[in-house]
């Protein structure tokens, strides 16, 4: 019998934690749980030292000190028409991961509905179930481009007199879209019609690789800034995702109910770490169009290569991961479903991805799918593929 409370005990252990150590065992190259194999800048680190020898050793100011709190309202003002305010506006968490129940549990009633679009990314249902919320789901499905997108009337249906929110995660894990302007604009109208907030995961918000398919900040929209929770985090642009470094950006009325729960989730984000967060932020220079560039190449030799191994690969517009349909080659493999053939990419190739079904409330869904993530070096992507081109 498990003690695990009720409220947790459909979730398990998470998919990322089960695949990395399935990689390590078998020592597959990890494409599986997405953290870069390379580390984030030196101005950061030299920051987070400094601060560690100046003696930034005792809690930080609950809500994030004050020079982070000010980097994080600057970079986001330029989004902005609304004045940003650093210390009104900005909690610093530990991680989005952090911030994601921080304003679940600040925000949202027992009994309130919370709409989420599946494939979600793991920990929003569970915090849907931490907050005792009741989840409403609108479904992404490939269009004929491959492009995933959402039926309106079903989004429409999907709010109710008893939509507290809408979590928006853009650009989108684990299927790569990035919410466009009329997605964004018919969303914000069916919340400031049903008076409902807003909460939006950005953690990928500077990483988009199409012209077209800019990434547009929900809160940026008329109408919609004292609705929403704007949520993002340092890890992925900066490559710091050790860091746990995350934040929440709200006006007042809003952050009040963030921080009533992270007062007590955490209280404070490790000081030296946030002075080495504001450092690279203040000053971030050209490492994020580094990263860019570096991630847009792997995605092209990745979806090269699976396409040429009988995957059908979806556009992959932003973060750095790509969805791919493995209905052919499981067919050819043998294999029943998404686990079944992470499984056996682990043991006949050492190769590690995600089996997408656990992002799916119905996992049938999600069964075709497999995701792999590219925000590795060159060399560890060619690695990969080489060792896929052993299903040939
Ligand atoms: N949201 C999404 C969509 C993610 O992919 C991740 C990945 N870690 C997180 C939140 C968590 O962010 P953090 O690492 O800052 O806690
Ligand atoms: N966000 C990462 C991913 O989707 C994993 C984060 C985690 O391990 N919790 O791969």
């Amino acid at each position: 019998m498990s003690s695990v409370a009720t409220r947790l005990q459909p979730f398990g252990t998470t998919i990322f934690t089960e695949m990395t150590a399935l990689a390590v065992k078998h020592n597959a190259v990890n494409l599986a749980q997405g953290f870069p194999d390379f580390d984030g800048p030196q101005l950061a680190k030299d920051a987070a030292k400094a601060a560690i020898d100046a003696g930034h050793s005792q809690y930080a100011r609950m809500f994030g000190v004050p020079k982070l709190n000010a980097a994080i309202a600057g970079a986001f003002s330029r989004r902005m028409t609304t004045a940003i305010d650093p210390d009104a506006h900005v909690t610093v968490t530990s991680g989005c991961t952090e911030a994601l129940p921080a304003t679940f549990l600040g925000l949202i009633n027992p009994g309130d509905e919370v709409i989420l679009f599946e494939p979600f990314y793991d920990s929003y249902r569970a915090c849907v179930a931490l907050a005792s919320a009741t989840p409403r789901f609108v479904t992404l499905r490939p269009d004929a481009s491959g492009r995933f997108g959402f039926d309106e009337s079903e989004l429409r249906a999907a709010f109710t007199t008893r939509t507290r929110a809408i979590l928006i995660n853009t650009p989108h894990n684990p299927t790569g879209k990035v919410f466009t302007r009329a997605e964004l604009d018919l969303i914000a109208s069916l919340c400031r019609h049903h008076n409902a907030i807003a909460i939006t995961d950005e953690v990928y918000e500077h990483l988009t690789y199409e012209p077209t398919l800019p990434h547009i900040s929900l809160a940026s929209l008329p109408g919609m800034w004292e609705r929403t929770v704007t949520l993002s985090s340092l890890g992925k642009s900066f490559s710091l995702t050790g860091w746990k470094i995350g934040w929440a950006i709200a006006p007042p009325h809003l952050t009040s109910g963030v921080r009533a729960a992270h007062q007590f989730l955490t209280f404070a984000t490790a000081t030296p770490l946030q002075h080495g967060a504001a450092a690279v932020l203040e000053n971030p220079g050209p490492i994020v169009e580094e990263y860019k560039s570096l991630f847009r190449r792997n995605r092209d030799v990745l979806a090269a290569a699976l396409t040429g191994l009988g995957f059908r690969t979806f556009p992959s517009d932003g973060t750095y991961f790509i969805m791919a349909d493995h209905s052919a080659v499981s067919k050819r493999l043998g294999a029943t479903d998404d686990r079944d053939l992470c499984q056996k990419l682990i043991e006949r190739c050492g190769v590690a991805a995600i089996p997408p079904s656990v992002f799916y409330e119905n996992r049938e869904h999600g069964k075709a799918f497999v995701r792999f993530a590219y925000c590795k070096r060159a060399e560890t992507i060619h690695q990969a593929v080489h060792r896929l081109n052993s299903l040939q």
